[in-house]
């Protein structure tokens, strides 16, 4: 192995932003961007974001709602680093998108509105980064207004998520006198300045925190206040201990305010100095380390028309392990076929360039015709299937109505594209001619009926159906599989990706067939 592509491979930090909406997760990315030089001013990428919408169709529901449904990728250069960002739905209702980002990172940032706290979506999501033992880096954001107080803030975390905290910047004032930040290791103190939220600009540093100037500005008392609460943080807080903080067990903890762009490149450091280099990752045959030099990735979303005027779909793809090199030939390992892969995309700040070549802990776009699904697995030649790229069980069910008959291929063809991208899940039962959709939240129906109208000319309704939950259904026994088959053939469906499944029509139903049926196995959650 060539030391380059080691090096390479040590250099990525593959990260997502986790926070509740509202808590300035865009405003941050925008600001990360800034320090990697990604963009020139602050503002750009909002401007692009807008622009996109008014050119696509389809994502002007989102514009509409004011919520982001896409997932996009950003990579910049940071210091002796190239960083990638995984931008993440805010909205609950895209939470399995999210579920699946997040299989594709290495570390987290979670952004809390320093007013607020702790809110319910972070908690989710965090329960999320904790299935994997993903690394944690915790920004509180809005130094510049009023916030809780930062001790309590940090009670907050470790009680409500528990996750133990170790601050590696303290606050001094907020709001109006918001001064700065102190950086307890380096002894020194960041100065605040207003009005510098869409730049790079210099930075007053000092050393202590101890100036009469600060004394003067914040007054005795306040001052005062500020030492004993960075006393009490540090007596409170953990010993920095890597392994602790590569296992997820604790956090380290920054000040600042994204708007006011203060505070984000002490981030970036924290991120290029601890985050995790590309992790390796499990597959159903062995474990496939990301230093490896032979290339291999999976599939964790797949996205339509990200360019209205191609309306093609793109699979995001994390790579694992090696390098990636255009015009390079990989096995598609689910239908054992080669495929040369000439025009993989990669994206640079929300712009989408044709790459050369990538490594490990990169995310590349392939262009999908229909044949990729989300959890497939690639590799130069292997066969290798990646494990724990979820499918959750949906718990919302609609039956689709087709307002002119006519168009049922259309439909078909729609439902079963919309299912491979993860958008909603479909299924087909065995006793008649229905499409049922399936969805985690609510408004995934309505992005689904709008797409559907949209791309592919088809008009429908939803119709309520008594399903309560779904189960794929197992059983190594073929006998006892077969009994089950028929006795639940009324119950039984294919679902989009071809998988058997059991439509309950209730809880206690379900209940009563696992019981009854002890050798088959119901999951609630569709992986390899
Ligand atoms: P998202 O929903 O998490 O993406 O949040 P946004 O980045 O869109 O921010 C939500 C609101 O909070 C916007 O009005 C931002 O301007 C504002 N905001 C974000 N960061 C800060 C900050 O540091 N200080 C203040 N005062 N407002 C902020």
């Amino acid at each position: 192995m060539t030391t380059n592509l080691l090096d390479q491979i040590n250099a990525r930090r593959t990260f997502a932003i986790i926070s509740h909406p509202d808590a300035g997760k865009t405003t941050m990315t925008e600001k990360l961007l800034l320090w990697g030089r990604a963009i020139q001013v602050a503002g750009e990428v909002r401007g692009r974001k807008a622009d996109r919408h008014a050119t696509s169709d389809w994502m002007s529901m989102e514009q509409e709602r004011g919520i982001s449904i896409t997932t996009s990728v950003m990579q910049f250069p940071y210091k002796e680093c190239m960083v990638n960002l995984l931008d993440t739905p805010g909205h609950a209702d895209f939470s399995e998108d999210t579920y699946r980002t997040l299989t594709a990172v290495d570390s987290a940032l979670m952004v809390i509105d320093g007013a607020k706290g702790v809110e319910e979506r972070t908690i989710k999501l965090m329960e999320v980064c904790r299935m994997r033992d993903t690394p944690i880096i915790s920004f509180v954001n809005k130094l510049d207004r009023e916030i809780q107080d930062p001790l309590a803030l940090l009670d907050e975390i470790e009680s409500v998520l528990k996750i133990r905290c170790v601050p590696i910047t303290w606050p001094m004032g907020m709001g109006q006198d918001f001064v700065g930040v102190y950086h307890i290791k380096q002894d020194k103190l960041y100065m605040y300045k207003k009005g510098q939220g869409s730049q790079i600009s210099e930075i007053e540093v000092r050393d202590g925190y101890d100036h009469a100037d600060v004394r003067d500005r914040l007054g005795e008392l306040v001052f005062n206040e500020f030492v004993e609460s960075l006393e009490l943080a540090q007596l409170a807080a953990e010993d920095w201990d890597e392994d602790q903080f590569l296992s997820g067990k604790i956090t380290p903890v920054l000040f600042g305010t994204a708007l006011g762009n203060f505070g984000v490149d002490m981030v970036l450091d924290t991120l290029v100095a601890h985050a995790p280099k590309p992790k390796d990752h499990q597959a159903v045959e062995r474990i496939v380390r990301a230093d490896e030099p032979e290339f291999t990735g999976f599939v964790f979303k797949i996205q339509a028309n990200m360019d209205p005027k191609h309306r093609d779909r793109v699979a995001f793809m994390r790579i694992c392990s090696g390098r990636y090199e255009r015009g390079m030939k990989m096995n598609h390992v689910r239908l054992g076929k080669e495929v040369r892969v000439s025009d993989a995309l990669m994206f640079l700040a929300g712009d989408r360039e044709t790459l050369e070549e990538a490594y490990a802990g990169d995310i590349i776009g392939l262009h999908n015709h229909g044949t990729i699904q989300i959890g497939d697995s690639f590799t130069s030649g292997e066969s290798l299937n990646f494990t724990g790229i979820p499918h959750f069980a949906p718990e919302l069910f609609r039956r689709v109505v087709l307002k002119d008959p006519m168009k049922s291929k259309q439909l078909q063809k729609g439902l079963q594209q919309l299912s491979e991208e993860g958008a909603t899940q479909v299924f087909m039962p065995q006793i008649n001619n229905d499409l049922i959709l399936g969805a985690v939240g609510v408004l995934q129906f309505e992005v689904v009926a709008h797409r559907l109208a949209e791309e592919y000319k088809v008009q429908c309704s939803f119709e309520p159906v008594s399903i309560a939950t779904v189960r794929w259904v197992h059983c190594d026994d073929k006998v006892a599989f077969e009994k089950f088959k028929k006795k639940a053939h009324d119950q039984l469906s294919v679902d989009g990706g071809g998988y058997l499944t059991y439509l309950a029509p209730s809880r206690v139903n379900l209940q009563l067939m696992q019981e009854r049926y002890p050798e088959v196995e119901f999951r609630s959650i569709r992986e390899h």
